[in-house]
Order: structure tokens, then sequence, then C-alpha cells
């Protein structure tokens, strides 16, 4: 496979590198930044965003699909461009949704561009936009496709992910894809799964005096019982450690009970999150606190009912395949340096794609800041480098397979 990369590799000379990078426009790629980033998009409403996405890519000539993707109110956007020769596809995805905070339009400051979704992640989008262009403009594709797609329903607790997983199982899939989100100074090769959790613990009667109160079991009772149980848990739990990505964990956030201090509460609420390493199913840690909680309510005489919200699966990406070969070529070739391996902190697309579909994920975008503020930016000369990385990474690994 390392034979494949240089191959590829020499491929890149000088001068076809340099039309690729050429073929990248920083005025094209700001401008549709400024476009995505004008059209509110908070986590359910990207409707407005993809059309502007669609509008922007039917503008330049490029064939758009609209799936639902078991969202009807803002379909997803896909594009598949094709080389007109067998060979693998590459992947650019994104989400085009925001957290659900107070809309804060687009600038121009300095070096960065500013407002709703410049660092989470439509200016992300856009860089990935701008590298089809160019490679398009360049005629660098040899082989095979790039399909990009883009989709709502991302960000927590107002997303889940139904819409990428319905475009996954609809098969908008590569070979390999790539997620500009704002993260580049490691190359993400394991990351945990989590899911959070709350358990609302109860006893029959209403809430009242504690002088009066009833053979009822004390809900606050239980609730100590049941958070001393998953601290033993989390204890246990810490003994699954991966030196990139962390141990596995039991989290409690949040206990809530009782109004004042002599009435006899009615519930207590507890909520937290759990977190797996590959290797753990999220099945089998759903079951495990579900009996947990069972117990605790059967021997405590209370009730206690359970939600868990999967956020992502666990996260793995192989060091031996050779897109990472190919990524880190490409990488090299941008910044004359390989990037570290390392551990991904947070859950995103690419545990989708790798926990229900098995495709190798990489996570690299552009430098910002203030994801989930009102204070987002993100530095424009890497949104730039990010094209002509996502560029450059397509003619490599998409080479004709004869
Ligand atoms: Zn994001």
């Amino acid at each position: 496979m390392k034979t494949e990369a240089k191959f590829n590799e020499a491929r890149c000379t000088e001068t076809h590198l340099l039309k690729i990078f050429e073929a990248v426009s920083r005025e094209r790629l700001l401008d549709t930044a400024l476009r995505l980033l004008g059209k509110p998009s908070r986590t359910g409403e990207a409707a407005d965003a993809a059309d502007e996405l669609e509008a922007v890519l039917s503008a330049d000539g490029f064939l758009v699909q609209r799936s639902t993707a078991g969202y009807p109110a803002a379909p997803a956007v896909a594009v598949r461009y094709s080389s007109g020769s067998p060979g693998r596809t590459l992947q650019f995805n994104g989400h085009l949704d925001t957290v659900h905070l107070p809309f804060v339009p687009p600038q121009v400051v300095g070096d960065r561009l500013t407002g709703s979704g410049a660092a989470d992640m439509k200016a992300g989008i856009a860089a990935a936009v701008e590298a089809l262009r160019a490679v398009r403009d360049a005629g660098a594709l040899a082989g095979g496709d790039i399909l990009l797609t883009a989709h709502d329903m991302h960000e927590a607790p107002w997303g889940d992910g139904r819409q990428l997983d319905a475009l996954i199982a609809e098969r908008f899939v590569g070979d390999a894809v790539l997620i500009p989100e704002y993260f580049n100074e490691l190359l993400p090769i394991i990351g945990r799964g989590g899911f959070s959790w709350t358990a609302q613990i109860r006893r029959p009667g209403p809430p009242v005096h504690e002088v009066l109160r009833p053979n009822e079991p004390s809900v606050i009772a239980a609730g100590v019982k049941l958070a001393s149980r998953l601290e033993q848990l989390n204890t246990a739990l810490s003994s699954k450690l991966h030196p990139m990505a962390g141990s596995e964990s039991m989290f409690i956030g949040s206990i809530q009970s009782g109004a004042i201090y002599n009435e006899y509460p009615q519930t207590c609420r507890i909520e937290g999150t759990r977190r797996w390493l590959p290797g753990t199913r999220f099945v089998d840690a759903n079951r495990e606190f579900r009996e947990l909680c069972r117990e605790i309510a059967d021997t405590t005489g209370t009730s206690i009912d359970v939600e868990t919200r999967l956020m992502r699966d666990s996260f793995e990406l192989d060091p031996q395949d050779p897109f990472v070969a190919i990524f880190q070529s490409a990488y090299r070739t941008t910044t004359g340096e390989m990037l570290p391996f390392g551990g991904k902190p947070f859950v995103d697309d690419g545990n989708s794609f790798w926990s229900s579909a098995g495709i190798p994920a990489i996570t690299h975008g552009p430098t910002a800041g203030g994801a989930h503020t009102t204070s987002e930016w993100v530095n424009i000369d890497d949104l730039v480098r990010v094209a002509r990385l996502y560029a450059l990474i397509a003619t490599i690994y998409c080479p004709p397979t004869n």
C-alpha cells in the first residue's frame, strides 16, 4: 500500500501540484462560506442553508441530488462528481446545522470569518466545496469519484445523527471520508462512543409534609444508592483505558430532588453520560446500565424510568489503512510535516461512518474557535489550506483502477 501512495505521489509533479493549488480560489471559497453562513440553520432547521448549498453547486454546474434521508423538513445535499474512469470514491461530508444559539450573521474581520457556523462547520463545508471545484477545474481526477454530502440533525440534543444514518443506509458513502470539523492538531485514530442518560426515581404518592409522610420509600435514599453504584461502576470502568482515547466512564452530572427541607419529595432525577472504547458495544453498555437501575428500583421499592440517548458509537481508524498513508503524504506536501496520531476528544460523523459502515474516516478541518458559542470564528488562510489538502488527497486517493 505504501508503494501505491508513492506511485500516486509521483504523479504529483510540481506542475501538477501547482495546477491543483492554483485552482483553489480564496475568493470563491470565501463567497461560498459567506452564503452558507448567511442562512440561519439551527439543528432541525437547516433547509435554507441546504437550499443555498444546492444553489451554489448547481450554479457551478454540478448535478445536485436531494435526499430527504428520513428528515423531509431539510433534505440532504449530495453531489457525485465522476472522473468518468473507474476508481475509488472519496467522500467529503459535513453537517449544515448549528447549535441553538442566537444567530450571528457572518462577517470578515481581518484574517477571520466570524458568525454562526464559522467554526462548526459551514465554513469547513465551503472548503470541501472549493476542493471539489478545484479538482474539476484542474482536471486533476484521473479515476474514481468525489462524493460531497451535507446534512442536518447533527448537533445534540436537538439532533441525533439520524439524517446521516439514513444517508449511510441509502449508500451515500464513499470508500473513505474526510470531515472538515474544526480539528487539525492530531490525526484521530480512536475515539470513545457515548450515550447520555436520565434516571427518574419515583414513589407513588404526592409530595407531602415530612411529618405526614406515608410508608413509602425515600426517593432521595434510592438516588443515593443508585449514585453510589454508578460511582463503583465508574471505578471499575476506569481500568478500561486507551493511552490516546482515555478510559471508559460512567459520569453523573446532575442530581435533583426535593423543593424544600421538610417536604417528602416524590421524584429524584439523576442525569449523566456513559462513554466507552472500541470493543465495547452500545447495546451492552445500555443493557448494563438499565439492569443496574432495575436492581436499585427492586431493592428500594421505587420505580425508575430510564432514558438513554446514543450520542455516537465509538470510533476507530486503522493506521495501516492506505487512506491514512495518502492523507499523510498529502498533508506533508502541503505543510512539510506529518500529523501525529491521537485520540478524538469528541464524537462526530466519523464515528457513524466507522461504526455503521466500516468506512475509514478522517476528521480534519480548519483552525477555528468558539464552537457552541456566539463567538465562532475560522481562519480564512487555513480554510484555503484545507481546500488544497482535500483536493490533493482526492487526486491521490482516486487513481484509475486500470
Ligand atoms: Zn460539528
